[in-house]
């Protein structure tokens, strides 16, 4: 079990200090691929920083507590404060973008093994590697090119071979497949999922499209303007949402055979600057009444493990 608990998370600017994550609290099984949905600055990212312990100057930890359930092979407790030091071999992070996280002058070769100690074998983990490779349908010549000599697909399933090549506890994904066509999107997809079956290792999967997360994610977490505000089984989340804002995700996926305009959530999220009251959504929420302006509504589990934050969340789907 993976323990988020009452996660801030703050970034310092020009114009002062600013909660990208506020008070999230979450349990998640292990084995699980968690789905993170929301529009752009909602958190996403932020949160999947934190649990990298990517946390270097503007961003910071204000408050909160990770328990990641994993030790090393000492019995020492991998933490926030450690967790860099098991990068890659207990935690990997899958970027969006290839071609901006590998070096463009470097083949991909060193790249896999730059980062190994310096006591290890390399040709003996290339050779291993060149093998891993081939089992995620990368031709072993991939290994000798530069970033450049391969496809963006290609590149972004060799990212997600750095990324598990360790069979890591913990895989963070942050909108792996953006940018791909949705061909190389849905074969990315299907890698990580028969990865994650096979290694049972527990996926936080970042993206705004709610058809990717229908595809693949185990659990759902909605965010908006900060804030978590559903969370549960996908199934539930997606076929009886809790929340008004999850609801007007859910209803923008297409159906086979339903032709009708699909409306967007109308309006934007507030800025994260302004000093906020009662539940964020309010403002675009066609069911926001006077208790919604002033109180911020907390997450209640209605159905459960299916968590939401509304003052007038739907129990009757
Ligand atoms: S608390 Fe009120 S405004 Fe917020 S989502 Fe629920 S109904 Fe809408």
């Amino acid at each position: 079990m993976i323990n988020l608990n009452n996660i801030v998370a703050t970034y310092t600017t020009v114009r002062g200090q600013v909660d990208a994550v506020d008070g999230v609290n979450l349990e998640i099984p292990s084995g699980t691929i968690l789905g993170i949905a929301g529009e752009s600055g909602c958190g996403k990212s932020t949160l999947l920083k934190a649990l990298y312990g990517d946390i270097i100057y503007p961003l910071s930890l204000s408050s909160g507590i990770i328990e990641y359930g994993i030790q090393d092979a000492q019995g020492v407790e991998i933490t926030t404060r450690n967790i860099r030091d098991y990068w890659f071999r207990r935690i990997a992070y899958i970027p969006q973008s290839s071609m901006s996280s590998l070096n463009p002058v470097i083949r991909i070769n060193r790249q896999f093994v730059d980062f190994l100690d310096p006591d290890t074998d390399r040709a003996q983990v290339l050779e291993q590697v060149r093998s891993y490779i081939q089992q995620l349908d990368l031709p072993p010549e991939a290994l000798d090119a530069y970033p450049h000599q391969l496809s963006g697909g290609m590149r972004q399933r060799i990212m997600v071979a750095m990324a598990t090549f360790f069979h890591p506890d913990i895989i963070l994904a942050d909108e792996p497949t953006t940018a791909l066509d949705v061909v190389v999107q849905k074969g990315i997809l299907l890698l990580l999922a028969e990865i994650q079956e096979e290694m049972q290792n527990t996926i936080f999967f970042v993206s705004h499209d709610m058809g990717v997360h229908y595809q693949i994610s185990h659990k759902m977490l909605i965010m908006y303007a900060a804030k978590a505000v559903e969370y549960g089984d996908s199934s539930d989340v997606f076929e009886r949402p809790l929340h008004p804002y999850t609801k007007l995700l859910t209803e923008s996926l297409p159906t086979i055979g339903d032709d009708h305009l699909r409306q967007g959530v109308a309006g934007r999220p507030p800025s994260l600057w302004d000093e906020l009251h009662g539940c964020r959504f309010a403002p675009r929420c066609p069911l926001a009444t006077d208790i919604c302006r002033s109180d911020e509504p907390p997450m209640v589990e209605y159905r459960p493990a299916h968590f939401a934050a509304c003052h007038h969340a739907d129990t009757n789907l």
